[in-house]
């Protein structure tokens, strides 16, 4: 056992016991065709739980990179008044030859204050604020180069140290549902022993269910997938929610220099599957779901966005033809300048929008086919 050292890209163990730097992206072409590997892949993160349960350190032993190190940490005094901010970071990593632009979105301050009612609330108005952005974008003329930045995925941290959920996290997830991918994760895993870590996934696991809340469901695997695929498969769906240990550091366990954390009593290693389902959510994330991930944001959650705009828009449309159109109002009458003024640019109004409704609609036609 060896004194740990504050990690800074250096070697690292993979999972396959190679010495190197290694997140596991390098998979994606597999994912996806190779148009797309040139072209680099994006993708959105947001990590949302208390302050204090691992998330930065999570993300920094996910994608081997310190996206917090300006990071202030704010006092309790400081934490009562402060509100739920949005931040995100941006990080460009490449791993043989394959780029991944990631995104990861933070929420600080979340659950901290006193009175945590709707403390969600800037959390969910920047997931739609993005998919409004798209969705001008979208409409709009230059369609080809539209600046992407949807959360894919949300990964919610839920605290080991109670009995299974607490209603700030049912609330938290329950207002996200609809609107991402929600990976709701055990944090600090190794504050459980095996049998009491059993007992709450159990216990998580059956509060979802009850409490009706839909969480990120795993694809059904094709039939003719080879019998190791499936059981992968199996396991990293019965392993859900994912109990995780993040670490800053690399420890020396058994000869070998591990991310870990060290205990006067032991080492916990991030990347031992007996230890934690870091390595399940790494791959889950990175090598086999990024691609599903992005799928059910754009089919599903921005599809539902998407139809929701379009029907206020109809509707706001067919109220201002029925009740503001000035024409009925002015019924044989000479209008004079100022209303003939108004006639024009309400129509003119009305042309633009039911211009845009037939633009949409076509795209949704385009879609579809
Ligand atoms: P954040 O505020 O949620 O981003 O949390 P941080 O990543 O800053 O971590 C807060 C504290 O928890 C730090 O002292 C970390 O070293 C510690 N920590 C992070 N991950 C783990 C873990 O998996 N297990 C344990 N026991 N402590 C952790």
């Amino acid at each position: 056992m060896m004194a740990s050292t504050r990690y800074n890209n250096r070697p690292l163990k993979s999972e396959e016991g190679e010495e190197k730097d290694y997140v596991g992206f390098a998979t994606l072409p597999n994912q996806v065709h190779r148009k797309s590997v040139k072209k680099g892949f994006d993708f959105t993160l947001m990590v949302a739980g208390e302050s204090g349960l691992g998330k930065s350190t999570l993300v920094n032993s996910l994608f081997l990179t310190d996206l917090h190190k300006d990071r202030k940490l704010l006092n309790a005094e400081e934490r009562i008044s402060q509100t739920v901010e949005i931040t995100k970071h941006t990080v460009d990593i490449e791993e043989k030859g394959v780029r991944l632009k990631l995104t990861i979105v933070d929420a600080p301050g979340f659950g901290d204050a006193i009175n945590n009612t709707e403390c969600w609330k800037p959390i969910t108005d920047y997931i739609e604020q993005q998919f409004e952005q798209y969705f001008r974008h979208e409409s709009g003329l230059n369609r080809k180069n539209i600046q992407d930045n949807r959360v894919h995925c949300c990964l919610y941290f839920i605290p080991p140290f109670g009995h299974g959920l607490r209603p700030v996290d049912v609330a938290f997830m329950k207002a996200l549902q609809d609107k991402v991918n929600v990976v709701p994760l055990i944090s600090k895993a190794d504050c459980l022993m095996p049998a009491e870590m059993r007992k709450m996934k159990d216990r998580i696991r059956e509060e979802i269910d009850t409490f009706g809340i839909k969480v990120y469901q795993f694809p059904d695997c094709d039939s003719d997938e080879d019998e190791e695929f499936k059981q992968h498969d199996q396991e990293l769906k019965e392993s859900t929610p994912f109990a995780v240990i993040g670490s800053n550091t690399v420890v020396e366990a058994k000869g070998q220099r591990v991310r870990g954390r060290l205990y006067p009593w032991g080492i916990v290693e991030v990347e031992n599957q007996t230890h934690c389902d870091f390595v399940k959510l790494r791959n889950m994330l990175i090598r086999t779901h990024m691609h599903d991930l992005k799928d059910i944001t754009c089919d599903i959650h921005y599809e539902n966005y998407r139809s929701q705009c379009i029907q206020q828009m109809t509707s706001k449309l067919t109220q201002d033809n029925r009740v503001e159109s000035p024409i009925p109002i002015l019924p044989l009458a000479t209008p004079d300048v100022d209303t003939e003024k108004l006639i024009k640019k309400k129509d003119e109004e009305l042309r633009r929008m039911q211009e845009m409704l037939q633009k949409m609609q076509q795209q949704m036609h385009e879609h579809d086919v």
